[in-house]
């Protein structure tokens, strides 16, 4: 399993439809201070569910919608889709390859797509338990993740453990039914 292409329209500085590919080995993104390599990596996170502004580095969700320059007037919309290669069906789904696309409006709408299908959030985040996928496992490590996970209560550090051990599906739906 392994990302083979992002794609980002309207997101942060991105006001063109923008796409990356992604090819075996290590792909390094490089450019002057500003030009929107952090961006790349906030894209990824979003699409994935992030919901935390502060993780976006923004006031208010909407901010991460492209706001315009001196030249170009702002968007109102921003979408980001992940390509992912599921070739040894790591993720619970019979394809090869899958899609995943987030989308909000400026009015706060939010819509998320697998494959273009139109799915909750939840969804989405099921399809990667285990997978060490998604907005807080280990696949996206960022400048002072490290430091953050060692100085973590050891209960929030377990999380990354249960993850990689394939446990963290059956303890969602364990407080699920606590829930219930
Ligand atoms: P550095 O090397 O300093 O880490 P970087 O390449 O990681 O830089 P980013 O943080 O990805 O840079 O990009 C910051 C730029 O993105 C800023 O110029 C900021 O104005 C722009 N930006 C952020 N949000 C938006 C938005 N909603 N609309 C337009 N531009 C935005
Ligand atoms: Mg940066």
């Amino acid at each position: 399993m392994f990302l083979k292409r992002i794609e980002i329209m309207g997101f942060k500085s991105f006001a063109d439809r923008t796409h990356i590919d992604f090819t075996d080995g290590i792909t390094a993104l490089l450019g002057p201070n500003g030009c929107g390599k952090s961006n790349i990596v906030d894209a990824m996170k979003w699409v994935l569910g992030e919901q935390s502004t502060k993780n976006m580095r923004a006031e208010k969700m909407e901010d991460v919608i492209f706001n315009g320059t001196d030249e170009r007037k702002a968007l109102n919309v921003a979408e980001v889709t992940l390509i992912i290669s599921n070739e040894e069906n790591l993720l619970d789904l019979d394809l090869s390859e899958i899609s995943i696309k987030r989308r909000l409006y400026r009015n706060g709408d939010s819509e998320y797509f697998v494959n273009n299908t139109l799915v909750k959030l939840k969804e989405l985040r099921e399809l990667f338990y285990d997978t060490g996928i998604g907005k807080s496992a280990y696949s996206i490590m960022e400048q002072g993740k490290i430091d953050q996970v060692l100085s973590n209560k050891p209960e929030e550090r377990r999380y990354l453990f249960e993850e990689a051990a394939g446990i963290t599906r059956f303890k969602m739906k364990g407080s699920e039914a606590e829930r219930k």
